[in-house]
């Protein structure tokens, strides 16, 4: 077998380090004209203003953490805001992955990886030390850096676009289609129950389905990452998080730009909903009259939105609205309204009570 033997002596004699994350048989590394394509891409996206990484197949960044031996002897106790581990629920799903929505204690979770054996000990480094491998830190829009950074990772088939920084301070609206979420149509209840409208802008298409949708965020705000905060099925990403790149290869296939947006600016994100991804206080100070009974109207729309749910999405519609009441201020007092709901959708009492308890604890309530 001619041709296999030339693989292995092509990898002896390649004294290049690999990334120790990536296979290394050849069918798994990119060919030249994948990285070629990406690098392409890239500097197009650069020439626009947005800063890039390397990506590789598995949408993470493609170069390793240069910590990563060191960090392994000095981790740092709760720090989770690991360099090449950006994402918004801290764990390994890539930008534009599933953030297992059905999951209650997933969505919005952050700092609570599900894998605790991360294989990137934290390290807090955030490109000082001047080497790459910083992951989202590492983004540039200068040409020359960005091709260095894509020679040092030639196994990288895509590109990840930094969230957050001038001049967009890009926001990614990531819309998920798996998981029986049908996170378009959960965006529009929340477009028309607060009053807001999507704009014109670039939206990427994922080999998945989904959808990214990009917005410009002020200069003034951060808007954190999330995932399922805002309704099942749609993550946020903001400052510290990525996009994967329209272009990028992955090993589901191609993100490509939705016909006719390619070319459009980010647009500004409407200020309702910027409201919504702005950050709000865990514990709201209680309404002046305290113990006055709470909206009933808004705790009505909760109820609704669980009775409304299909039955893949009882158990995160059931989460997600809990979280909203108790963040609101009425949890207590809705917990027997949406125990009710649940249970006329069909899920048990232990389900329903389980999943109220996750919500009211991740709200600090518990
Ligand atoms: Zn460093």
């Amino acid at each position: 077998m001619a041709p296999i033997d030339r693989h292995a002596a092509d990898r002896a004699a390649d004294h290049t380090p690999r990334h120790p994350a990536e296979p290394h048989t050849p069918e798994h590394r990119a060919d030249r004209r994948t990285a070629t394509l990406a690098l392409a891409h890239a500097l197009t996206a650069a020439e626009r203003g947005l800063a890039v990484i390397p990506l590789s197949r598995t949408k993470l960044p493609a170069l390793r953490s240069p910590h990563h031996d060191e960090a392994r002897h000095h981790a740092v106790p709760g720090a989770h805001a690991v360099p090449g581990d950006h994402t918004a629920a801290g764990d390994h799903t890539a930008p534009g992955a599933p953030a297992a929505p059905g999951h209650p204690a997933s969505p919005g979770h952050r700092g609570m990886p599900r894998h605790r054996d991360a294989p990137h000990p934290p390290s807090p480094c955030r490109g000082e030390c001047g080497r790459m491998g910083h992951g989202v830190y590492d983004a540039s829009t200068d040409p020359h850096r960005i091709r260095e950074l894509f020679a040092a990772a030639p196994w990288a088939s895509g590109y990840g676009i930094a969230c957050g920084l001038p001049p967009y301070h890009l926001i990614g609206i990531d819309l998920d289609t798996k998981s029986g979420v049908d996170a378009p149509a959960e965006l529009r209840e929340l477009a028309l129950r607060h009053l807001f409208t999507i704009p014109e802008t670039v939206v990427v298409a994922t080999p998945s389905g989904g959808r990214h949708i990009w917005l410009a965020g002020p200069p003034d705000t951060v808007v954190p990452n999330s995932a399922g905060r805002l309704a099942p099925g749609i993550d946020i990403r903001g400052a510290g998080g990525y996009l994967v790149g329209p272009g990028s290869r992955t090993e589901h296939g191609v993100y490509s730009a939705v016909p006719g947006t390619a070319h459009l600016p980010p647009a500004t994100c409407p200020p309702a909903l910027l409201r919504l991804l702005t950050p709000s206080p865990r514990r709201r100070p209680r309404p002046a009259h305290a113990g006055a009974p709470a909206d009933p109207q808004q705790g009505q729309g909760l109820v609704q939105f669980v009775l409304a749910a299909h039955e893949g999405q009882r158990n995160t519609r059931l989460f997600w609205a809990a979280c909203r009441a108790y963040e609101n201020g009425f949890g207590e007092a809705l917990t027997a309204p949406l125990t009710d709901a649940a249970l006329r959708v069909g899920l048990t009492a232990r389900e329903a009570a389980s999943t109220i308890a996750s919500a009211a604890r991740l709200t600090g309530h518990a």
